[in-house]
C-alpha cells in the first residue's frame, strides 16, 4: 500500500495496492465507468489496474473521484471481480483512509 508515491515510475497521488491475483481483466474500471457516467469507459473509472513493469503482476489504484458506490447494494468494481472479497479489503482501507483525510481537512481528528 502506498500513497503519493511513484508506483512502476508512475506517479500516483491517491491509493495503490499490490495485488498479486488480480487478473487484469479490468471488467472493474468498466463497472466503474459505468456507475459513475452511465457508460463503459476505461478514462472515467475511479479504479485504475496497472500491470508491473516486469510483468509479474498488477496493482489496483482508486482515483480521489471513488464515490464508494454508496448509492448502490454493493461497490460496482466488487461486484464484477474475481477476487471480490481482496478488493473490498482494498476498498475499505481506501474509504477508512479517504475519510481520515477529509476529518483531518475538516478539523476533526479522524476515527483511528
Ligand atoms: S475485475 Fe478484479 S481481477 Fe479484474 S482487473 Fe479488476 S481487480 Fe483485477
Ligand atoms: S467503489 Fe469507487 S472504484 Fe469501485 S465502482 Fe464505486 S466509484 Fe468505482
Amino acid at each position: 500500500m502506498s500513497m503519493n508515491l511513484s508506483v512502476n515510475n508512475r506517479e500516483v497521488t491517491n491509493m495503490t495496492f499490490d495485488f498479486p491475483d488480480c487478473g487484469g481483466c479490468k471488467t472493474c474500471e468498466l463497472a466503474c465507468s459505468f456507475h459513475l457516467i452511465g457508460e463503459f469507459n476505461y478514462k472515467n473509472s475511479a479504479i485504475k489496474i496497472i500491470e508491473n513493469k516486469d510483468k509479474s503482476g498488477f496493482s489496483v489504484d482508486f482515483l480521489d473521484k471513488c464515490d464508494f458506490c454508496l448509492n448502490e447494494d454493493e461497490p460496482f468494481c466488487v461486484q464484477y471481480c474475481r477476487e471480490s472479497e481482496k478488493l473490498t479489503e482494498f476498498l475499505n482501507k481506501f474509504t477508512r483512509c479517504t475519510k481520515k483525510k477529509e476529518d483531518k481537512l475538516k478539523g476533526g481528528l479522524g476515527d483511528e
